[in-house]
């Protein structure tokens, strides 16, 4: 199965709910049946209230009976009091049964999207994923509870009431029985339209959503260009459209609410004509009459929700539809179960004639050999765009090679667990990732049962501690989003030493600093060159130091190896690398700046 983008299968209505009950609702199996034993109590007492009209009339106004005085209006009392008693404990019940399945799916559906590939996350906006799980699985809840109130309480209330219709007089009953059928046509077809409609506001909230977050993750970018304005067209252009299809939705559900009353309307006025004229002629006593309408408008209430059931269940069936869609896309990269944990014996890296095209079709590498011997340092170098970073991604199986094959001390790196393999590789590179939280957590991230001894060691060792310690709280200090509380250079500090603490075998180094000041530099490469130390490396070099410290280079270039060699050997070949040596060491503008991949990637 393919993840790049979620598989849409229409399922059928049937097949949705019943894998969300069966799913989902067992563990709430309890509260649920509660919440239905509350709503049916609930439900009986509309009815025995328009039932309690016909004493109320027959026997209170017209016979004068003093004991009924008495009877009834306690009747009443009881009735009310044990309806609002029952009608809070199941909307309180049915409250918590939805939300702890939204939290439970919440959590599911996290679990299952962050395994999900990297490539995955590159074709996805963020917004989109985050759109699943706030919008969809709200209108998920909202169907949930609805549905199963409106299906329990509200049909049972309608039952309990066209039992009283029935029992005061079933002619008149009947008629309620030809109108119906003509009030639900309409609301159905309305329903299905719903669905619809509210499949397309969520994809447009979606792209809304991801609007937001490229926007305010830009906004740096933005100002720099003055795009403000343009931005802000681009925006209400979405807006405009999610507001359109939103709008559309509550038209479209606003028009049950006339629909109903019109049909209302109409019924009321016969009830009135027909039973008027059967109270004329004696066939019928005040209070039945009475009953008959009091249960007959009190039944407006549930039929309309039950009228607006349809509507939410479509909205939510098609948001549980989505987030099902989430769960059943599986990742491409995994590991059989039984597979074996990749023993390491020195870390000795090969590529066997690699190929490999990014789903955008772009062939990125075009049959790459190399290897990096059992703890020693390889550089790549060459022009952005020419497939260094690609080869970094392999190793850890971010992408799977299309041809050829990616060993570890002569294991390929598809056969063993993933967990091990990932376990082996450490990474360190120019986008420092850091989590809102502690000093001491960001290092620990990947290994959170470290000692403190460890942490301070591996902070130490990558020339951290010093700084660290400085700060108010040390250790303890929360460094905020992404780390924005620090230098760029505290923030390298901070990967290397969680790298040094992960101590792993086999290190890849996407070493760009250049966003650091040629001080700060030189420092991290010395961490950098201590993290090294006996661990088998493959490096995007950007800089001369590292370069001339491998002891392979490869020159790569348009996914293929141009060249490969020592730093002398390179040289001494005048080839492709000593050109861009030459030209690094001595720009046109005369400026000896050490870089050797001169643009940026
Ligand atoms: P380098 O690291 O040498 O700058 P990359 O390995 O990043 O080069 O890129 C190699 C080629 O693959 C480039 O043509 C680039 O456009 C393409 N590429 C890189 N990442 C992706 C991606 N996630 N999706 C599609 N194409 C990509």
């Amino acid at each position: 199965m393919t993840n790049k983008k979620f598989e849409i299968r229409a399922q059928s209505t049937r097949a949705l709910i019943m894998r969300l009950v069966r799913q989902y609702t067992r563990p709430y199996l309890w509260p649920l049946l509660l919440a239905i034993l509350f709503m049916i109590v609930a439900a009986s007492g509309d009815a025995i209230l328009a039932y309690l009209m016909k004493p109320v009339l027959d026997d209170i106004f017209f016979s004068h009976d003093r004991d009924m005085l008495i009877l009834v209006p306690v009747l009443v009392i009881i009735v009310t009091v044990v309806k609002s008693a029952t009608a809070y404990g199941q909307v309180v019940l049915m409250g918590f049964v939805g939300l702890r399945i939204i939290a439970d799916l919440q959590t599911k559906l996290f679990g299952h999207v962050i395994r999900f590939d990297l490539a995955f996350f590159h074709e996805t906006a963020s917004g989109k994923l985050v759109s699943r799980m706030t919008n969809d699985i709200n209108l998920m809840r909202n169907a949930l509870a609805n549905t199963l109130t409106g299906l329990v309480k509200d049909s049972l209330s309608l039952v309990f009431l066209v039992a009283v219709m029935f029992s005061m007089d079933w002619k008149l009953a009947l008629l309620a029985f030809v109108v119906f059928p003509i009030a639900v046509y309409p609301i159905i077809r309305i329903g299905r339209r719903m669905r619809k409609i509210s499949t397309s506001a969520l994809d447009e909230l979606g792209n809304f959503t991801a609007r937001l977050n490229e926007a305010f993750h830009g906004v740096r970018h933005i100002k720099a260009y003055n795009m403000e304005a343009f931005e802000s067209e681009r925006t209400e252009s979405l807006i405009e459209s999610v507001f359109r299809i939103i709008f559309k939705a509550l038209r479209t559900r606003a028009i049950v609410a006339p629909i109903m009353e019109g049909l209302g309307g109409v019924f009321i006025a016969l009830v009135i004509l027909y039973g008027g004229w059967q109270v004329i002629e004696k066939m019928l006593t005040p209070g039945e009459f009475f009953a008959f309408i009091t249960a007959m408008l009190m039944s407006y209430k549930p039929l309309k929700s039950l009228a607006n059931i349809n509507t939410n269940l479509q909205e939510g069936l098609a948001a549980t539809q989505r987030v099902f869609d989430v769960l059943d896309t599986e990742p491409n990269i995994t590991s059989d179960p039984k597979a074996p944990a990749l023993a390491i014996d020195g870390g000795k890296i090969t590529f066997n004639d690699v190929s490999f095209s990014y789903d955008t079709g772009t062939a990125a590498l075009r049959g790459v050999s190399l290897s990096v011997p059992a703890g020693h340092t390889v550089a790549l170098v060459g022009p952005s765009g020419s497939g260094k970073s690609t080869i970094l991604n392999l190793l850890p199986r971010f992408y799977d090679t299309d041809a050829g094959q990616v060993t570890i001390d002569s294991t390929d790196v598809r056969a063993v667990n993933l967990t091990s393999l990932r376990n082996a590789i450490g990474l360190v590179s120019q986008e420092t990732v850091l989590f809102d939280d502690s000093i001491r957590a960001n290092i620990a991230y990947g290994r959170p049962a470290a000692s403190e001894v460890e942490i301070i060691a591996a902070a130490k060792s990558a020339d951290a501690h010093a700084f660290i310690t400085e700060l108010p709280e040390g250790y303890n200090t929360l460094i905020g989003e992404h780390g924005a509380k620090l230098s760029g250079g505290q923030r390298q500090r901070l990967s290397i030493a969680r790298a040094m603490l992960k101590d792993a075998p086999i290190l890849l180094l996407d070493e760009a600093t250049s966003a650091l000041d040629p001080e700060t530099e030189r420092q991290i490469q010395q961490s950098l060159r201590q993290l090294m130390q006996s661990r088998t490396t493959l490096v995007i070099a950007h800089r001369l130091t590292t370069v001339q410290d491998a002891d392979i280079i490869y020159f790569i270039k348009d996914g293929r190896v141009a060249e490969s060699g020592s730093h002398q050997a390179l040289l001494a070949k005048k080839g492709a690398y000593a050109r861009l040596y030459s030209l690094e060491i001595m720009p046109p503008g005369g400026a000896v700046e050490a870089s050797i991949d001169g643009a940026e990637d």
